[in-house]
């Protein structure tokens, strides 16, 4: 039998939980996710856990920060099947809202990502980080998070979030976990279920691709120019249906790398089929 699970989907209940854990000093932890939750996921949840008195994940599929065609109708929804893996690792407290309860009649407000929403994902999904960062927001201040858990799987959107907490003075601690992969490599994502076999084998060439970059870099080449034609030709090579980017930039800020002289992560979207996948790599 698993630990009983405090399933809360009302503002109210939720409030009332953590007016609590503030009146006893407890730390909140919150994980925000959108469901269909892998290892990459419970990962997180364990690191709350370890940090912070009380967990809450939030399991919400956030339509805002989906635009018109990408795969909010299809996104998986597997809510059964999370619960039950959140009891099993101990979760204490998950909070699944309905999008009338974040979003209700009239909801107007939202917010205008730091300039670090701009490129990368922001070139291929320009509303994607406002979505992000106005429910991430919204999340931290319904759950009253002392310390949030994110994963480097979406490096980008850490950037974006740190950049809000600072810019906006948000008294939430951000710890950002490492990318849980298969034994393959392949980076584990809640879309890999979207694949079929030999989809699932090309897709590896995304991680091969960051490896072959961080084996160039350390290899002592530093043109970035020369770098991310490699990349771009190994993941044409490897299959890849399109390329949205392929590139190594500065870890902060974002911006391409054109000469190497310091640690850059290198990070890459391609299409895989119709499914759309990110990964990358932090290079010292
Ligand atoms: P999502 O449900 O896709 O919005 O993801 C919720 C959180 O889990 C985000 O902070 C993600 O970065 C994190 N996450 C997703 N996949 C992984 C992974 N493979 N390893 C570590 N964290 C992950």
């Amino acid at each position: 039998m698993y630990k009983k699970m405090n399933s809360i989907n009302d503002l109210h209940a939720l409030a009332q939980l953590t007016n609590g854990f503030r009146k006893s000093n407890k730390t909140i932890g919150l994980v925000p996710t959108m469901g269909a939750l892998h290892e990459g996921h419970l990962s997180l949840v364990d690191q709350a856990l370890q940090e912070t008195d009380e967990t809450i994940v939030t399991i919400f599929v956030n339509p805002s920060q989906f635009a018109a065609g990408e795969d909010l109708d299809q996104y998986p929804r597997t809510l059964e099947a999370d619960l039950e893996k959140l009891a099993e690792v101990g979760a204490q407290h998950v909070f699944v809202p309905t999008a009338d309860l974040v979003y209700p009649p009239g909801f107007s407000t939202s917010i205008t990502p730091p300039q670090v929403a701009a490129r990368l994902e922001g070139e291929f999904r320009p509303t994607h980080f406002s979505g992000v960062a106005t429910v991430v927001l919204k999340l931290f201040n319904m759950t009253r998070a002392d310390v949030a858990f994110f994963g480097q799987k979406d490096y980008q959107q850490v950037c974006v979030l740190r950049a809000m907490t600072a810019d906006l003075n948000v008294n939430v601690q951000m710890r950002v976990c490492p990318i849980v992969r298969e034994a393959d490599g392949l980076a584990l994502s809640s879309r890999n279920r979207y694949l079929d076999a030999d989809q699932r084998k090309t897709a590896l060439v995304l991680y091969q691709t960051l490896q072959h970059t961080r084996d160039l870099i350390t290899g002592g080449l530093n043109d970035g120019f020369e770098i991310v034609t490699e990349m771009r030709q190994m993941l044409i090579d490897g299959g890849v249906d399109n390329i949205d980017y392929a590139v190594v930039a500065n870890p902060q800020t974002l911006e391409t790398a054109d000469f190497i002289d310091g640690p850059v992560v290198a990070l890459v979207a391609a299409h895989v089929g119709k499914t759309r996948l990110i990964d990358n790599l932090m290079i010292q």
